[in-house]
């Protein structure tokens, strides 16, 4: 069975295990660097980005993912997890892992808009998906090898690159579990074929 992991330093971890266990695959809760080595996926769940990242320098992360982009490894980015894959941080910090060519805005709905719905069609995952955005990026510039999934007012919200996946919303605060699928498929594909 395929594996994926949670990265288990900050966020909603639990909703994201619970997602993807939907689509029957095994999940395994990252919380120390080498198990990165036994999973052929991993979600990079919301949070606080800044936060994030010094979580993941303390406890030595970083070296690991970075090899996990440089094997195309899939990744899913929800909300900081998506602000942490950019090549680009809009007025903001140092881009971080920059396993996609996109650039970010953090928290870039304003303060009206802290937190709220709506329903997006998001390219082959559906036409009816739920977002939960709290306190959400936008993509604000995407690459040329970046195909654009979703937009909501005009911004980019899903984007994919390859094997790596981002969104500013949060598709595991929802029962649907569409968009999880999605990224399943993504893993299954990039498996090198036996035999
Ligand atoms: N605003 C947060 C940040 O900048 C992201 C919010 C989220 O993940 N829900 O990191």
């Amino acid at each position: 069975m395929l594996k994926i992991g949670v990265l288990a330093l900050q966020g909603a971890v639990r909703e994201h295990v619970q997602s993807l266990e939907a689509n029957d695959v095994d999940v395994v809760v990252i919380k120390r660097p080498e198990q990165l080595q036994e999973v052929d996926g991993l979600v990079f769940p919301g949070g606080e980005s800044t936060t994030m990242r010094r979580l993941i320098n303390k406890y030595g992360f970083f070296e690991e993912l970075q090899q996990f982009v440089n094997k195309e490894k899939p990744i899913f980015g929800t909300c900081a997890g998506a602000i942490l894959m950019a090549r680009e941080l809009i007025g903001d910090e140092d881009p971080f892992l920059k396993a996609m060519d996109i650039a970010v805005e953090r928290n870039a709905f304003g303060r009206q808009r802290e937190s709220f719905e709506a329903t997006l069609k998001v390219e082959s995952v559906g036409d009816d998906i739920e977002a939960v955005f709290i306190r959400a990026p936008i993509i604000s510039n995407v690459g040329q090898s970046v195909d654009v999934l979703a937009t909501f007012n005009g911004q980019v919200v899903a984007a994919q690159q390859g094997p790596f996946l981002a969104c500013s919303f949060h598709p595991e605060l929802t029962e649907d579990r569409r968009f999880h699928q999605y990224f399943v498929d993504i893993v299954r594909k990039q498996q090198p074929v036996v035999g």
